[in-house]
């Protein structure tokens, strides 16, 4: 049983108790009908009170019944909801925490709710790919306003109770309970409940139409207006996802049509929605993310090293990005460069950042300082002594990681985590510069390392297990998405960036302009296309790591064209000019004639024969080249599963999120499709043939009729 019955009193209680988040899977369900038949069927019994064990009330539908048979086993949640609804005596959902999704349309079919002070709820399906499918289009609205219901189902976002409670005269609660425990909510709940166990008829909000439409006060024209301009929105926002777009089209049947039909009119879609290749992406993604956490030798028993305090050695862009993960997190952080001057410019940027922050009301003031505390600048490798971990981003030069390493190991206690953030050096040849190479770990950021959430985790051949696991736990604690990876070159990213820009290059070399390129690839869905992209990072990065190619491996073919930009000084938004022109101050990318005019002239140079590329073909030679590196990467396991790929492209590199990742969108376009493509673009005489060979693991695949997981 994962739901408990005890009598309170004239109150029957019913306890959802299916940790961590009392999902409403098969077995609750069960649970809560027969316990509301107990409590129907006991005369003594009043009034029926539904609360959650532990932290949450309820985290909605258990993700893993999704699309099975077991999520429509009677009773499934539309019939707990309805048994609720036509219970004789009054039932009362108390909100002990959060409510998402199906949880919130369980309490959506009580005749009254009341909540905890900062229960958080939410109606997340459509970060699935969904809508809600138990009633939520059609209840919310009814209890908060098609305006406000409109905001919470489109976002998905989580809102706290007490926004909730009052909204112009609506109310999704009819108590806030300051409770300092659950026990004493619960007995608030229960006192609740006696209160109004006598009154009839018993609400529902299938019958309270007017709260759709604020108690009257939105008129035809305003309600045309609000479902409009959400619809206009998500032309500009969500154009490849059909869920937020059918989440306004079923609020809306709650005041055009009846709440039966509109019930109707949201099951239909919602089980519509459930076979799109956007869900079944997004459900993808949802369980990838998950995923990834899990290291095959790390077990819950895996000792943790505490990570107290932090030293980030290297304030340039990467040091004082990284730095604001750590303070944000209320972690003593200390910052050590060489350059006292440097060290000035950190502190005073990372006040600016947090200023900017507390004036756009972001930030409490207290918190400014509390968190300005707890940074301290050095420059002195001395300092170091105390510290828990250590993180290195000083020049992407081996000589110079070798004389900070070497310093860090002279000063650092035994046992203290030593992670570098190299974005392509070889981390056990750093490890090695070192007396532990055990306690080293490669910590990749992502720049702007303070908002990008993708941390790559690389593991070198000796690190240890529990230096791992505790990266892992830190990286929870500053709310990164972290994936680990062995050591590469590029690491799982930017080694399949590489293939990536190297395809963008010859697209242009072969007849597209820059902006062609990146169009066709931001209507595909990425954020942002290759050159906008490299414009933003610098463009002498990839210049330094072509010129680190030329020599290493000769025989590949690169176009040169990446090089001739970064020779006429056009490194990007930071010297206002790269593969496009930009206005100083203004990150807007303007196609720039002097580009033009460069590619013009080295076409010719080359004796390159200029030819029209359709989209098909620029979308297919990006994405295909990025699928056959991650199925390599896969092979090598520099990755442990194709959705830690996707995972890596969808959070880090503007990847679709819609397809859910590279090797998501591999597997659902058919591997025996791609390979066909591939064998196409391997004829074409500028390109390299020997760079569309698919990865032996992509044939071995097709061959057993597996797909890359
Ligand atoms: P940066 O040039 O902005 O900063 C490097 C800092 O290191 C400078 O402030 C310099 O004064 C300091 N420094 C150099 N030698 C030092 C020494 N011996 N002792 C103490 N301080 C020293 O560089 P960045 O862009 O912040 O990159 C730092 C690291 O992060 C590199 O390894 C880079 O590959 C990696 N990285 C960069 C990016 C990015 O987009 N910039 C992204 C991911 C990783």
């Amino acid at each position: 049983m994962t739901a408990s019955y005890e009598v309170r009193g004239q109150v029957g209680l019913i306890t959802l108790a299916n940790p961590p988040v009392n999902g409403l899977g098969l077995s609750t369900r069960e649970s809560v009908y027969a316990n509301l038949r107990l409590a129907e069927m006991d005369e003594h019994i009043q009034a029926i009170v539904i609360v959650g064990a532990g932290k949450s009330f309820s985290g909605g539908a258990d993700i893993k019944e999704f699309g099975t048979a077991r999520a429509m086993q009677q009773p499934n949640l539309l019939g707990v909801i309805d048994a609720i609804e036509k219970s004789s005596k009054p039932v009362i959902a108390a909100l002990n925490g959060l409510a998402m999704g199906g949880g919130l349309e369980l309490a959506l079919g009580c005749h009254y709710r009341v909540a905890v002070l900062g229960a958080l709820v939410a109606m997340p399906e459509v970060k699935l790919g969904l809508i809600p499918g138990a009633g939520g289009t059609q209840r919310l609205p009814r209890a908060i306003g098609v305006d406000a219901a409109l905001e919470m189902i489109v976002s998905g976002e989580a809102r706290k109770s007490e926004l909730l409670f009052e909204l112009g005269g609506q109310k999704l609660f009819d108590q806030i309970f300051n409770s300092p425990s659950l026990e004493d909510f619960v007995r608030s709940a229960c006192e609740f409940a006696t209160s109004i166990s006598q009154v009839r008829p018993l609400p529902m909000l299938r019958n309270n139409l007017s709260n759709s439409t604020n108690q009257g006060l939105l008129g035809k024209t305003e309600l045309t207006k609000i479902f409009e301009s959400y619809r206009e929105n998500l032309t500009k926002t969500s154009k490849h996802l059909p869920a937020p777009f059918e989440c306004v089209t079923a609020v809306e049947k709650t005041v055009t049509t009846s709440f039966d039909e509109g019930m109707i009119y949201e099951r239909k879609v919602f089980l519509e929605l459930m076979q799109t290749p956007e869900c079944k992406s997004l459900r993808h993604l949802f369980v990838a993310q998950r995923n990834c956490t899990k290291i095959d030798d790390v077990t819950p028993e895996t000792p943790l090293r505490q990570v107290r305090t932090v030293a980030v050695i290297g304030a340039g862009t990467m040091g004082c990005g990284i730095s604001l993960n750590f303070l944000n997190a209320n972690i003593p952080t200390l910052l050590i460069d060489n350059s006292a001057e440097v060290l000035d410019r950190a502190k005073a940027g990372i006040l600016k950042n947090y200023e900017s922050q507390v004036s756009k009301g972001k930030l409490k003031e207290a918190d400014l300082h509390k968190r300005m505390n707890c940074l301290q600048t050095s420059l002195d490798f001395g300092d170091l002594k105390t510290v828990d971990l250590i993180l290195e981003a000083v020049f992407e030069e081996m000589r110079v990681k070798e004389a900070v390493f070497k310093k860090i190991d002279e000063f650092a206690k035994p046992g203290a985590i030593l992670a570098t953030n190299t974005s392509t050096l070889d981390i056990n040849t750093i490890a090695s510069f070192t007396q532990r190479p055990q306690d080293v770990v490669g910590l990749h950021f992502f720049s702007p390392a303070n908002i990008m959430k993708l941390l790559e985790v690389v593991r070198t051949d000796k690190t240890a297990i529990d230096v791992l696991a505790s990266v892992m736990a830190l990286a929870k604690t500053i709310q990164k998405t972290a994936v680990v990876a062995r050591v590469c070159d590029g690491f799982i990213g930017n080694r399949m960036l590489e293939q990536y820009v190297r395809q963008a290059f010859l697209l242009v070399e072969e007849g597209c302009s820059p902006a062609q390129v990146d169009q066709a690839i931001e209507r595909f869905g990425f954020a942002m296309g290759p050159f906008r992209m490299y414009d933003l990072a610098g463009n002498d990065i990839g210049w330094a790591i072509r010129k680190r190619r030329y020599i290493e491996q000769p025989q590949l073919k690169y176009s040169k064209i990446g090089d001739l930009i970064c020779e006429h000084g056009r490194m990007g938004q930071k010297t206002n000019a790269g593969w496009y022109d930009y206005l100083p101050g203004n990150r807007k990318a303007i196609p720039s004639p002097v580009v033009d005019s460069l590619i013009e002239e080295f076409r010719k140079q080359r004796g390159v024969p200029v030819r029209h590329i359709p989209e098909e073909e620029i979308c297919g030679r990006l994405i295909y080249s990025l699928v056959n590196e991650g199925a390599h990467i896969l092979q090598e396991g520099i990755a442990a599963r194709a959705s830690d790929i996707d995972i890596v492209y969808v959070t880090g590199y503007g990847f679709p999120a819609h397809t859910g990742g590279p090797m998501n969108y591999a597997n659902q376009l058919g591997l025996d499709l791609i390979v066909k493509k591939m064998q196409e673009f391997a004829k074409n005489p500028l390109d390299d043939a020997a760079f569309w060979r698919p990865a032996p693991l992509i044939h071995q695949l097709i061959e057993s009729g597996k797909l890359l997981q």
